[in-house]
């Protein structure tokens, strides 16, 4: 993305350029306020960002990416930015050496055990084997009461090990709580109402985004290399929340992945987008992007995750003590009336893309109501969609 230098000092100054820092620009830009974002990546598009990589397949640079939601609000107004191509997510598991359908299903079942049950009988195959626990705390909790220890263990204790470097035991229930128990053979990795991959990609919808003549982006640009210079009243802050402050009340802890991009010379290299390892291998998932993007070529690219605890900041990790601590980070966050706190990052909450568009939206509505804010006319049309 080209970068432009505000000719006045901008009324808001963004730090991030992922999807809190491009709805809020645009929002913000619509109602006639001057907006500078900058990132320290050299691009845009935060972790969702895409690229064409040297093979010219479309791949995503911080692992996959796919778009689920029931909100039709969020659909709509990414709708303005992007025209779309349906896919609906599969995902299996290599488990003793078979490929079975992952969240567990009908058909994992059978497969596993050598069964041929119905429908009608699995919800009792799988109580006689659930462990009844009182009360559903951890990650562990979920899934052993619902599906008992032997599949548990196939399928979530050694993934979860990997992903999060602790027992599931060690996390809290939302983690697995993620994924459900189908008795059913319906195989989509979700279910959501609106299921869809921009048509030409992530980082085309954030640039267009961010196209407006209120908006200035500067990539490859750190908060801390500007902050003395710039005179912007506002910020908007959707780094990691601990990094703000300095890391005053302790540091947060966030799981990495290091990722391994490859191209093969075949033209598929497996049924789905989506094959995990919960068994074996240092890494948890093989992603192959021509499932998501529908792009035809010889070759194929895939990425594998490899979970580590160095590295750039992910996954905010959910457990009480962290929770405790971000709760120290949000009372300091909260004194501050001039700077917004949004995203994955600086509200350390594991929320997929959706979920941030919708948070983003919902902070974007406060500040109008806080600063009467109104819409410009160049803005009107839009704004007459979304009813603000
Ligand atoms: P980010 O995308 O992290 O953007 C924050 C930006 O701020 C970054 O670009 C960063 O460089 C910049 N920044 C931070 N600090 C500074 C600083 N000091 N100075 C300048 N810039 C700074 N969600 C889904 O809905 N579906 C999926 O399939 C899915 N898959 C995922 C797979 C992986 C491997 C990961 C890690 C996440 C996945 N997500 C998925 C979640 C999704 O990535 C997030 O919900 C979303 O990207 C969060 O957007 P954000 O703007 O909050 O944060
Ligand atoms: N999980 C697992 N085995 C799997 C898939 C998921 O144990 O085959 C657990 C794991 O703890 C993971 C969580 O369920 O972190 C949520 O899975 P999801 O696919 O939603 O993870 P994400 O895409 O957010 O990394």
């Amino acid at each position: 993305m080209t970068s432009t230098v505000p000719t006045h000092p901008p009324d808001w100054l963004i730090v991030g350029a992922g999807f809190a820092g491009a709805v809020l620009a645009e929002r913000l830009a619509a109602h006639g306020q001057r907006v500078l974002v900058i990132d320290r990546r050299d691009h845009v598009g935060g972790n969702a960002h895409d690229h064409v990589d040297a093979a010219g397949l479309l791949v995503h640079r911080y692992g996959p990416h796919i778009f689920h939601t029931n909100s039709a609000l969020v659909f709509d107004y990414l709708s303005r930015f992007t025209e779309w191509r349906p896919y609906e997510h599969r995902v299996r598991g290599r488990v003793d050496g078979h490929l079975v359908p992952v969240p567990i299903n009908l058909d994992t079942v059978n497969t596993l055990y050598g069964l041929q049950l119905t429908p009608d009988e699995l919800p009792a195959w799988l109580a006689a084997r659930a462990e009844p626990v009182a009360e559903i705390r951890t990650a562990e909790d979920v899934v052993v009461s619902q599906v008992g220890r032997d599949l548990y263990e196939k399928i979530f204790r050694g993934y979860t090990r990997k992903q999060w470097g602790l027992d599931p035991s060690e996390l809290d229930a939302s983690v697995t709580a993620r994924i459900p128990v189908r008795h059913d053979r319906e195989d989509r990795y979700f279910t959501d109402t609106f299921q869809a991959m921009p048509l030409h990609g992530y980082t085309r919808m954030f640039e267009r985004m961010l196209d407006h003549p209120n908006i200035s982006v500067r990539t490859g640009v750190a908060y801390e290399e500007v902050r003395s210079q710039l005179a912007a009243s506002r910020l908007v802050w959707t780094g990691p929340v601990d990094e703000f402050f300095g890391f005053s009340e302790g540091r947060l802890p966030y799981r990495s992945l290091r990722f391994v991009h490859e191209t093969r010379d075949v033209e598929t290299l497996q049924p789905v987008g989506t094959v995990n390892y919960p068994q074996d291998q240092d890494y948890t998932r093989i992603t192959e992007y021509k499932h998501l993007t529908g792009q035809k070529h010889p070759r194929t690219s895939i990425t594998f995750e490899f979970p580590s605890a160095e590295g750039e900041p992910y996954y905010p990790v959910p457990q009480a003590e962290s929770r405790a601590t971000y709760k120290r980070y949000q009372a300091l966050a909260d004194a501050l009336p001039d700077v917004w706190f949004v995203g994955r990052l600086a509200t350390y909450r594991y929320y997929n893309m959706d979920q941030i568009v919708a948070q983003s939206l919902a902070t974007f509505a406060r500040m109008r109501d806080d600063l009467a804010l109104s819409p410009v006319p160049i803005a009107d049309a839009l704004v007459a969609q979304d009813g603000d």
